[in-house]
């Protein structure tokens, strides 16, 4: 009778077959360089692991700000930013007031929407992968509080048309732009429309970059916006080896960061050339460190992949993704050794 509420609901799934080639999580492939983990064991050393960390991680707050161009008034840090997405679903709007995204997009819109017991406007998205007026008009009449944009969307790839989303919170819907893979996007965040407005927020991710293991998910918002978010952050969500570590990469590992970042652009525009050559299999163009492929049995293709020892994530329990695998970019050579497997399986 406790857990009744929750009969038909479904976790958020990962993708966990241990593999030798892993394209399976949208992780940046890139260990960090050994001089800056002896830097982080160093300072880790020396955390004292009986106290609690500081409730407003403020030292990681101000490299943070930093790194992004803003003020540490501007943040509001999530235990990954599954935490703010779920943060922000339990505290806008009062309950019985909708939630709206686009379908496929990342599943933990759903999936917090579904625990905190919201109602969802579920929309489609056109055969691009990309929003439309008309649908997004259908969805606005139901009223809904929230609406989460993931651009670059997951597992799709491409970005949504801007006007589209600001079209959303010029209607006055509380408008959240999750930006977890725009360091590989050359195209225009919404940071400056976060900064400037009471209805929208950005979201942003260490995890794409490299630091997944950490969990450290950022919030970007106008002040008084953020310092309403903060108000109700559990006190300790950012841990002590997080802050610390957080710090240490976030101010000594930018260039490592941003060599990586670079690395994965050219791998994927690669990858996107080499998919685009193989006959039954279809690509389609990304902004993200990962591709999505359509295959002709993406259920049979998955299978024999991890047979092959590489794991990719298969989309196909997702709406309007059958038959589709979604790639992330690995290191040259897991990326070469992918496509010729690929070339073998598709043959
Ligand atoms: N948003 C999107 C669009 C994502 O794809 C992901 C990760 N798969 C997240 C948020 C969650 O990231 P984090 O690791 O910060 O919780």
């Amino acid at each position: 009778m406790f857990f009744d509420r929750f009969k038909n609901f479904k976790s958020y799934k990962t993708e966990t077959t241990p593999c030798r080639i892993k394209l399976s999580s949208n992780e940046n492939p890139f260990d960090l360089p050994q001089w800056l983990k002896d830097r982080i064991g160093e300072a880790v050393k020396n955390i004292p692991f009986q106290r609690y960390p500081d409730p407003t991680s403020m030292e990681l707050k101000e490299v943070i700000a930093d790194f992004y161009g803003v003020k540490p008034e501007n943040l509001v840090l999530g235990n990954g930013s599954d935490e703010l997405i779920q943060l922000l679903t339990i505290i806008i709007g009062n309950p019985d007031k909708p939630v709206m995204y686009p379908v496929p997009t990342f599943p933990m819109y759903q999936v917090s929407a579904d625990i905190v017991g919201k109602k969802k406007i579920e929309f489609p998205l056109d055969k691009n992968f990309q929003l439309s007026r008309e649908k997004i008009g259908e969805a606005l009449e139901k009223k809904p509080v929230l609406a989460f944009f993931a651009s670059p969307n997951n597992p799709t790839g491409n970005s949504f048309d801007r006007a589209l989303i600001k079209y959303v919170a010029d209607r006055g819907v509380f408008t959240v732009v999750d930006e977890a893979y725009i360091d590989f996007s050359d195209k225009e965040d919404f940071l400056s429309e976060a900064l400037n407005r009471k209805n929208l927020v950005v979201l942003r991710t260490m995890s794409k970059i490299g630091l997944a293991g950490i969990r450290l998910g950022v919030l970007l918002a106008k002040e008084d916006v953020a310092k309403e978010i903060d108000k109700v952050r559990p006190p300790f969500n950012i841990t002590y080896p997080t802050q610390v570590i957080g710090r240490i990469v976030l101010s000594d590992g930018r260039q490592v960061i941003k060599e990586q970042v670079e690395i994965i652009k050219r791998e994927r525009k690669k990858m996107l050339s080499e998919l685009s050559r193989i006959e039954g299999v279809q690509v389609f163009p990304s902004d993200a460190n990962f591709v999505l492929i359509k295959v002709n049995d993406g259920n049979d293709l998955h299978k024999r992949l991890i047979e092959k020892g590489i794991l990719v994530r298969n989309m196909s329990h997702l709406p309007y993704m059958e038959n589709c695998l979604r790639v992330s970019v690995g290191k040259p050579e897991e990326n070469e050794i992918f496509i010729e497997v690929l070339k073998e399986l598709v043959k």
